[in-house]
C-alpha cells in the first residue's frame, strides 16, 4: 500500500512539474515589452509642434500609438477639444447678418480613417497613398462623435460650417456623400484642393481661407488634426488642434 501511494504521489509529482516545465516551452513568443515612457513624451511634442516633419510613428512606440488610438485616451483627449470648441462657440455675439463661418478639417476631424489606420499600423507602416485612396474612395470613413456634435451645434447657433480639406477635386462626389451619410449636412462650402495642384496643405488652406475672409466672411473657428490645417494667416478667431499622433501632413 505504502509503495503504491509512493508511486502516486511520484506520478503527481512529475505531471505537475512536467505541466509547469512544459508550460514555460509552450511560451515561445515571449511577452511584448512595455512601450517605453518617452512615447507619452513624443506624443506630446508632436501635439505641441515641437516635433515636426516625422514620417512614420518609432517601431518603439508603434504599440504605444496603436493603443493610444484604439483605447479610451484618444476619445478622451477628443472630447476635450470638442467641449472647448462648443463653449467657445457659445461664447460669441453673432453679428446677426450670417457671416460668421467655422472652419473642419475632413480626415481624422470630421472623418475618421481609423479603420483603414488598424490595418496599416496606426502610422508605423510608411504612407502607401494607392491603399488610402482606395480607403477613401469606398465612402465609408465613419464620423467622429464629438465633431459632429461641435457641427450641430455650430448649426443652431448659426455659425456656419466650411469644409476644407486637401482631398482633391476628383474625391468631391465620394466626400460629399460620405459626409452626408455620416450626418454632416448643411454645410456652406466644401472646399477642396485642385487635382495634381503641388503645394503643400498649408500653403493651400491659408490661401482658401484668405478666400473666405476676402468674400466678407469671418471665420470665428478653425478645427483640424494637423498644424497645416490651422496655422497661416488668417487662422481664423480662434484654432483647435485635434489629436493625431500617426502621421504628419505639412
Ligand atoms: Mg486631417
Amino acid at each position: 500500500m505504502a509503495s503504491k501511494t509512493a508511486r502516486l504521489l511520484l506520478f503527481f509529482t512529475v505531471a505537475t512539474f512536467s505541466f509547469c516545465f512544459s508550460s514555460g516551452q509552450d511560451a515561445e513568443t515571449p511577452p511584448a515589452a512595455p512601450s517605453p515612457p518617452i512615447c507619452g513624451s513624443v506624443r506630446m511634442a508632436i501635439e505641441a509642434h515641437n516635433i515636426v516633419g516625422w514620417r512614420t510613428v518609432s517601431p518603439e512606440c508603434a504599440e504605444y500609438v496603436a493603443g493610444y488610438m484604439s483605447g479610451d485616451r484618444y476619445g478622451r483627449d477628443s472630447d476635450i477639444v470638442i467641449d472647448q470648441a462648443i463653449a467657445y462657440a457659445e461664447s460669441l455675439k453673432l453679428s446677426g447678418q450670417g457671416k460668421e463661418i467655422w472652419v473642419f478639417d475632413v480626415d481624422e476631424t470630421a472623418l475618421s480613417t481609423l479603420p483603414y489606420q488598424a490595418n496599416h499600423g496606426y502610422g508605423a507602416q510608411p504612407y502607401d497613398q494607392s491603399s488610402f485612396l482606395q480607403y477613401v474612395a469606398q465612402g465609408s470613413a465613419p464620423a467622429l462623435q464629438g465633431t459632429l456634435r461641435l457641427y450641430r451645434r455650430l448649426l443652431q447657433l448659426g455659425i456656419k460650417p466650411v469644409f476644407l480639406t486637401d482631398r482633391t477635386e476628383d474625391q468631391r462626389a465620394v466626400t460629399t456623400n460620405n459626409l452626408l451619410q455620416q450626418g454632416y449636412c448643411n454645410w456652406e462650402k466644401l472646399v477642396l484642393q485642385p487635382t495634381g495642384q503641388q503645394i503643400s496643405t498649408q500653403a493651400f488652406k491659408t490661401c482658401e481661407r484668405q478666400k473666405l475672409v476676402s468674400s466678407g466672411s469671418i471665420i470665428v473657428g478653425n478645427i483640424g488634426d494637423q498644424w497645416s490645417d490651422i496655422l497661416g494667416s488668417p487662422e481664423g478667431c480662434r484654432t483647435f488642434k485635434f489629436p493625431n499622433p500617426m502621421y504628419y501632413v505639412a
